[in-house]
């Protein structure tokens, strides 16, 4: 069974044809600068070079189409024709509280994601806008949607209320929904199997450290507590993300700066993280260059994101009463060894001892902790495609 999972975000297509008999992947690729001058695919079939396509895709569909032609392409293709194509699976980022788990997308489903836009209004119109466009350029096919927020819903109501006034839950939906689902349910799951121990025995506390960061506390394999929030602005310091603040910043600064709600909401989401400390760069990468040579803001970026993280780690405990797994993945936490070292550094007290050469690692599912160390740190890549394709064939059988 051939599965193609399809990733739309506001100007770009990510997408994977994945072969569910082995679970290889038969192609990738990602069409980026969608609805922009200068779009361009680069597409990547197994056992090929990468090929890249500058071809007009003034929207999704139009992207959509040169996806599917390339991959039936015979050159740079994998397969003859698109109804090889068992099931499309598409990940959605809110499904607000009506969806728990992986659907199939039906018109009721349809209906359901545009009542959630008014939650995430940039992110699940174009969600949208790529289911949309692969039931017209593969009819018939069925397709299925995973949510980022779904995994996060057996936290529990004293987690996800605000103390805030409650008619704004009642009227508006306002509460936490986390997000990063489909990949802190993966790694959690990956890294019991990889321990040998059933997750349903585990307490796992799972950090998502990439461009966005988030972190969730795994209470025997079910999410009971995520940073991110409302919407993925909550919780750690994150690129460009400012994470949890004094929420009386936000008045003072619109008043002192003169700023709408869109700017403000802007500044927050894309000028502040540990871009907005350093004045840099959001990739750590460049931070990491940076203090080497003595930039003091870099440093200070570093600094206050691993403290952020060390604190969450600690209060996640709190809350499992108890961790036995702390797992690393996405771009930072599967490649930096100095940024994991930071975080692990002076857990003692919570039975972690960090094992300095396994730790030299970067991309492969590791045990980094000391044989004897009581709680297990762990990296782990995340495979988000994988879990969708997994879901997808489950549901659509
Ligand atoms: P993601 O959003 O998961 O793709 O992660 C992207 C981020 O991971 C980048 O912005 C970098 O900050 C970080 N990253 C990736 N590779 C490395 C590396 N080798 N060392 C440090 N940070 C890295």
């Amino acid at each position: 069974m051939k599965v193609l999972v399809v990733n739309c975000g506001s100007s770009s297509v990510k997408y994977q044809l994945l072969n569910m008999k082995d679970e290889s992947v038969m192609a990738r690729g990602l069409a980026e600068r969608v609805g922009i001058d200068g779009s361009r695919l680069k597409h990547q079939a197994q056992g090929k070079s990468e090929v890249i396509i500058e071809k007009a895709m003034p929207d999704h569909k139009a992207a959509l189409k040169i996806i599917t032609d390339v991959l039936v392409d015979e050159k740079n293709g994998v397969i003859k024709d698109t109804k090889e194509i068992a099931a499309v699976g598409h990940r959605v980022v809110h499904g607000g509280e009506k969806f728990s788990g992986s659907v199939k997308i039906t018109d009721e489903v349809m209906e359901t994601l545009r009542e959630c836009s008014d939650l995430a209004p940039l992110h699940n119109p174009p969600n949208i806008m790529g289911i949309e466009a692969c039931r017209q350029l593969m009819p018939g096919i069925p397709m299925a949607g995973t949510f980022d927020t779904a995994f996060h819903h057996t936290i529990p109501d004293y987690a996800y209320i605000y103390p805030l006034p409650y008619e704004y839950y009642k009227k508006y939906g306002v509460r936490k929904y986390g997000f990063h689902g489909t990949s802190h349910k993966y790694v959690a799951e990956k890294a019991a199997q990889v321990l040998g121990i059933p997750v349903e025995k585990l307490k796992i506390i799972t950090c998502h450290l990439g461009n966005g960061a988030s972190i969730t506390a795994v209470d025997g394999g079910k999410s009971v507590e995520t940073s991110m929030g409302f919407t993925p602005l909550e919780g750690l310091a994150m690129g460009t993300r400012c994470g949890s603040i004094d929420p009386a910043i936000t008045a003072f600064i619109v008043e002192k700066e003169k700023m709408t709600a869109e700017q403000v909401n802007n500044m927050l989401n894309k000028r502040s993280g540990v871009l907005g400390i350093s004045g840099i760069s959001s990739d750590f990468r460049d931070l990491e260059q940076a203090a080497q040579k003595g930039d003091k803001r870099a440093q200070l970026a570093i600094d206050v994101f691993a403290y952020k993280v060390r604190k969450f780690i600690g209060s996640y405990s709190a809350v499992m009463n108890g961790v036995d797994v702390i797992v690393f993945t996405a771009g930072l936490g599967e490649n930096s060894i100095s940024m994991r070292e930071k975080i692990c550094r002076g857990f003692e007290y919570l039975g972690l001892e960090l094992d300095v050469h396994a730790n030299n690692v970067r991309g492969k599912a590791t045990i980094i902790s000391k044989p004897n160390s009581k709680v297990k740190a762990m990296v782990v890549p995340t495979n988000e495609e994988l879990m969708i394709a997994r879901d997808t064939v489950r549901i659509i059988g």
